[in-house]
Order: structure tokens, then sequence, then C-alpha cells
């Protein structure tokens, strides 16, 4: 058989060895032989092209485990408020407010809660920069919005304006009134005070994280969608056509979530449609239920075992009642869907872990690849449970880091002993727990898989210090390609296909500018990406610096 082209260089396979070759060949978008230089040489023909990577490494293309990817949305129409002071803060949005004249509605995101100290943010900030205009600025993990008068007066949100189910509205302790700041549930009373968002925003916003995702060498991606302003339609049409139109490249898994507030037959039947509609499409499936266990540890509402160490002391919030969390879980693997739970706190973990032992016990099967992510504050018991029962982990390696701040930011909230024990990896590593990565994307700003890469094996954030945080749990390079490739393609049950570079599998691989393997672990993160190929097409080149928009 004569190959449509051989690549040579130095490859990682990710096959089980973890093994090394010189070369593989490709024909018709798959790869067909994989080897030393001399065997790949057996594969040429007079039409075969022949490409040299020269240097640095060649690997299986990568999987983002976790990204919201139609909220790339709030970077395309709203300021990114992300300044390390309320002044920059406002700056920002009075940038933007001056190069966007009108009166329509304003949302941002990006900004930090810590930064206004325990009382949150405030609307007269907003309200001194823009008081006529209603603006409303998303915090960096999606959990609470700031925003000023005009926007809660637009969506009638008042002193007398209850809380709703799982959500509170920030009041005044003298004067009653809202303060501006809106966390939770309570974030879809705002609705009324959006910007005008639809499925041509959507398209916009999805093929501009597209972008992004190729120049990092990003070839699958997973979406946990969510959606505060129940756009959730005008996004699945958004995909809908991208898909029909041959404009994704990557190969999307989109999940729906399901709110303890929601009705799961209705849910159920609603995922099921869009299940049906896109089996068996390549780039686009529907296959994940979302669940939200608790919130942020910042916002007081990741859910704990023991106490916060600050007023009131309480254990944060619970989402969902462990029976009714177990009951719609069953559905979910009854169905044959992957779950997918947001847990932050071990409180939180420990319901998930219960919910998918419970539907595990009661569903027949036995590949169930469920999903925690974040996994922020979690113990060896949990872990040992998680081994068991099979459970994939997706981490985010993008916040295992400290900084100056990390003593008077994290230990009033959990104290020392909490605070510096958060974040496994290593842990999961030796007990053979299959972990993904995950960037949370836009809570990472850039999602740069070599920064991710980089804080698996160092644990220290090199834009920061090169102190590291736990070090304990640092894992090695080759495990942690490996976290990037083969175990991302199995979150997203595509490692039949894709994840590493082997006969029968499709040619997507990216070019890394230095080989990670040998290079000082401390030099990873500038590494950069070179090119990334899907089907055995240049998707993405460093050189041209554009991503080809067909590979059709
Ligand atoms: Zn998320």
């Amino acid at each position: 058989m004569t190959a449509d082209k051989i690549i040579y260089g130095k490859i990682f396979t990710a096959d089980k060895d973890n093994s090394i070759a010189e070369g593989f060949a490709i024909s018709g978008g798959k790869i067909i032989a994989v080897g030393s230089k001399e065997q790949m040489d057996s594969y040429k023909g007079p039409s075969t092209k022949l490409i040299k990577y020269d240097a640095g490494l060649i690997t299986p293309g990568f999987t983002e485990g976790h990204a919201h990817i139609s909220q790339t949305i709030e970077l395309l129409i709203g300021p990114l408020v992300n300044g390390n002071s309320i002044e920059k803060c406002q700056k920002q949005i009075a940038d933007f407010v001056k190069k966007h004249p009108g009166t329509t509605p304003i949302l941002g995101s990006g900004f930090d809660p810590g930064l206004f100290g325990p009382a949150g943010p405030d609307k007269k900030y907003i309200d001194e920069v823009c008081p006529d205009r209603a603006i409303m600025i998303l915090d960096s993990g999606h959990h609470s919005v700031w925003v000023n008068s005009k926007a809660l007066e637009m969506s009638e949100i008042t002193k007398d304006t209850p809380d709703p189910d799982k959500g509170h509205i920030v009041k005044d302790e003298a004067t009653g009134e809202p303060t501006g700041f809106v966390q939770e549930q309570a974030v879809m009373l705002m609705t009324k005070s959006m910007p005008e968002i639809g499925v041509k925003e959507y398209k916009d916003a999805i093929l501009e994280y597209q972008k992004i995702a190729l120049s990092y060498g990003v070839t699958n991606a997973f979406e946990p969608m969510l959606s505060y302003w129940n756009h959730e339609s005008a996004i699945c049409e958004a995909y809908r056509q991208l898909e029909a139109e041959k404009r994704l490249q990557l190969s999307y898994r989109v999940a729906l979530t399901l709110f303890p507030y929601m009705d799961p037959k209705v849910f159920y039947d609603k995922l099921d449609d869009l299940h049906r509609e896109f089996s068996g499409h390549d780039k686009l499936q529907f296959n994940t239920v979302k669940f939200f266990m608790d919130g942020v540890v910042d916002g007081h509402t990741a859910f704990l075992r023991e106490p916060y160490k600050m007023p009131p002391y309480d254990c944060g919030t619970q989402n969902y009642e462990q029976e009714e969390l177990d009951r719609r879980v069953t559905m979910a693997l009854e169905r044959g869907y992957r779950t997918h739970f947001h847990a932050i706190g071990d409180a939180a973990i420990d319901e998930a872990i219960n919910a998918c032992e419970a539907a595990q016990n009661y569903v027949e099967g036995d590949d169930f690849r469920n999903q925690i992510t974040h996994l922020q504050v979690c113990h060896e018991d949990q872990a040992d449970r998680m081994a068991e029962l099979g459970i994939v982990a997706v981490v985010n390696p993008y916040w295992h880091y400290k900084t100056d701040l990390y003593e008077p930011l994290e230990y009033p909230f959990l104290g020392k002993e909490r605070a510096e024990h958060m974040y496994y990896l290593g842990s999961y590593q030796k007990r053979g727990i299959i972990m993904s990565q995950a960037s949370d994307f836009s809570v990472t700003i850039p999602p740069d898989t070599m920064d991710s890469l980089h804080m698996m094996v160092n644990r220290y954030d090199p834009h920061y210090s090169d102190e590291a945080y736990f070090p304990e749990e640092c894992i090695s390079v080759e495990d942690a390609l490996r976290v990037l490739t083969i175990n991302g393609a199995y979150e997203l049950d595509l490692e039949s296909r894709k994840g590493s570079i082997e006969p029968g599998k499709d040619a997507d691989f990216v070019w890394l500018s230095q080989d990670v393997t040998s290079i000082p672990k401390m030099n990873i993160w500038k590494t950069k990406i070179l090119e990334t190929d899907i089907g055995g097409k240049v998707v993405f080149d460093r050189n041209e610096e554009t991503v080809l928009d067909d590979i059709a």
C-alpha cells in the first residue's frame, strides 16, 4: 500500500507503551503505519508527499475536557473586565462603553469577586462610569454577575425580590437594597438586561473558539453547555448550522445541563432528540448530561464536609438531595449517556461519587466513564472510590499553582490544612484513574495547552513564580502527555479513532517546537504549537498565523 503522505520526525505515539516512532504513513486521512524511518520508506509511491519535521516533537491531537465554547460570545460582544484593581475594572468598562455608544445593554465578563472584599462587588462602581445603560459583568468563574443600577431596574430586581432556589441577590444590610452582586441561580433573573444574542452570534463564538483551540493543538473538545439566559436552543441551532455547513473542524461532544429545578423527563426527551439527530456524526454529538453539584470556594458556595473557617461557618451550598441525584444519574446511564459533574467541595464530590455508585449498581454494563471535573477539595478515600468505579477525573492543571496571594485569599475560607492539599494529580495517577485535562475556558484565558502540560509536571505557574504547589502531586511528562491525548479522547468516547498515533486512527497530530520529553522540565511552558493537523490536513500553521477554513 502506498501512502498519500509520510511524516518523519520524533513521534510520541501515546500507544500503550508510550512508544517513540520515527515516522507514520497516512492514507485517506487515516494513519496506516507507524514505525522506524526504514519501515515508513516502504510506503513511498510516486505521488507520496514526504514531510520532515526536523526539530521538536510530534504528538497526537489534544483534547480539551471542559470548555465553555459557546460562551466565547462574551469575548466578542462585551468588555473583558479582568483588572487587578477596582479602578482598572472601571476603566475597562468605561473604555468599552466609549467605543460602543448606544443604549443596548452590555454583557461583559472576567472580574474577580475577591477584589471587592467580603461584601462583594457594588453597583456604584459601574454607575460611576456608566449610569444610563444596563451593564452586567460575569465573574471569571461564571457563578455570579456584577451589575449596575440600570440593569437591576430593567430586570425589575428590587429590595422586595426574593431569592430564588439556589440563588442569592446580595442586599445592603442597612437599607435592604440590592448591592449589584447577583449569585448562582439568581443570575437567571437578569434576562431582561441582556443584549440580544441569537444563532448568528453563537456561530461566530463557536468559530472563534475553534480558531483559538486549533492554535493550541486542540482537536477534540467537550462543551458542558451552560446558559443562564435560556439560550440553549440558539446554541444548539448554531452547532446544527455549523455542522450542516461543514465548518466544524474539531470533534465536539456536547452536554446539556440538568439543573435541579428542571423536570428530568422533559430534559431527557430534549437530549434524546439531539442525541438521535447527530448519532453517528463525526464532528458533533450530544452524549453527556452535566450536573452542577455546588458553587465555588471564594463564593462560599462550594459544598464542604467540614464548615468554612469564616462566618457564617456553614458548609456551603448543596444543590442536589442525594436521592434525587441518584435517580437522575440512573436515568442518564439507562439511556447510555455519560455524566459530567461540576464538583469543587469534598461534600459535593461525595455526592457525585455516591450517585455514580448507585446508578452503576443498578444499570447493567461495565463501561460508564462518569466524569467529575474541578475536584478542588478531595481526599484519599474519594480517590479510592473513584478508581473502583472507573470515574474519569477531569482536572484543571491551569489552577494548580499558588501566588503570593494564595495565603491571604484561600486560608481564610478553608484553613491552612485544606488549602495546602487540594487538586490531586499524582494521587489519581498512582491509582490508575484516567485523567483528562480542561481549561474551563473562558475561566482560563488563554487555554494554552503547554501551560497545562507545564503545570501537571511542575505544579507552578511560570508566569507568576516557581514555587510548586503541593509538589507531591506532580506527574511525569509522559503521563501528562497521555492526559492531553489518549485519556482526553477516552473522556469523549473517541479513543477508538483518536488520541494516539496508531494504525487505523485519524491522522490528527500536533507539532511542538521543543521535544518536551527531553528538555529541562522547567522550560516546558516555552513550547509553541507550530502546526495542528486533523485528518492529515493542516488546520493551523504558526508560520502563516492563519487557520485554514476548509477541511471539509
Ligand atoms: Zn465550567
